[in-house]
Parts: structure tokens; sequence; C-alpha cells
């Protein structure tokens, strides 16, 4: 999804030179000549979440109104937003769960929405989850089932595996 036009005044983009900081080269990048100013690319953000147990020794996945399969707690991030505050809000929001804890594991940039998808393991107070209108149900899993359950090819997979199997699993898109 590139950006042709200057979001700011309609005008048409053309690549120009960067140096970037302190000597280092940072390529082409779009610039407007109605602006004078680079437009660096306009993309979306996102977080997803590994929701624990207090023990960590269970997962809470998600099942959205439409498709096969579980997948996890997720959002958008507002502008002004820090992510940790996304990822405590989406938790709060979707299963009514308090994050007492989070951690930033990967990111993946998801070019069918032109995201990119930071992905946080959060611990949660051990409470009763109720689910909002984005959510069909949602389940504690053991780390096997959720391996079973999440939904297959899906990012979430690919993060659930790397994060099972340690280290950092490659997805197919
Ligand atoms: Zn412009």
């Amino acid at each position: 999804m590139d950006m042709n036009y200057c979001m700011q005044c309609g005008t048409k983009l053309r690549m120009k030179y960067h140096e970037g900081h302190d000597g280092e080269d940072a390529g082409m990048v779009p610039w407007c000549d109605g602006c004078e100013s680079f437009r660096w690319p306009v993309f979306n953000t996102a977080v997803s979440m590994i929701v624990l147990n207090e023990t960590k020794d269970k997962i809470l996945l998600i099942k959205p109104p439409k498709g096969e399969g579980y997948v996890f707690v997720a959002g958008y991030v507002m502008q002004g937003e820090e992510a940790e505050e996304t990822a405590r809000r989406e938790v709060l929001e979707e299963v009514g769960l308090t994050v007492t804890s989070e951690q930033f594991r990967h990111s993946r940039y998801y070019p069918r929405t032109n995201t990119l998808m930071l992905n946080f393991t959060v611990t949660v107070k051990d409470e009763a989850p109720k689910t909002n209108y984005e959510v069909q149900n949602c389940r504690w899993f053991t780390p096997d089932e959720a391996r079973e359950n999440i939904r297959h090819g899906s990012l979430a997979e690919a993060f659930l595996l790397g994060y099972l199997d340690g280290g950092v699993y490659h997805f197919p898109f």
C-alpha cells in the first residue's frame, strides 16, 4: 500500500535521497515538492496479546464472530497512545480482565491490512472474563490445547508457536 500523493496537500510525491541522522544512510524516501517535506510511509499499528493467567500455565484465546478457530485479543493503536496502553485497554475491553504486567515480544508487518502488529505477553488478574460484542466467547487453554485451537495459518498462530517453542517463528506471508 504505497502512498503516491502527499496526504497534506495532494502533490504527487517523488523519491528523494535522505541522508538520515549522524551520517546514517536512510536511502530514497518519498518527498513532497509542495510542502518541501519527506513523507514517510504511513501504515497502521496494532497489538495482539498472549494473555496469561497469574501462574502463567494457561493462555486465554478468543473466538471472533467470524471464522474458524481461536485468536488473540488484539486491536489498533490509537494516535497518541502507547502500545502498552493499547494492550491493557484491549484486554479490559474485549474480555474484561485487568492486566498486571505486559512484555513486548516480536513485531511483524501484515501486508493485507498494511499493519505493523506488535505482539505482547500480558499477565492478568485472576478474575472471571467478561466478553464484549467483538468476541463470541473466550476460554483458558493449556499450551497444548492452545496450539490445537489457534486459527491455523494466522499471525496469531505464528506468534503462539514462537512463544511456545522459543525464538521467532517465520511466517508464510
Ligand atoms: Zn505536500
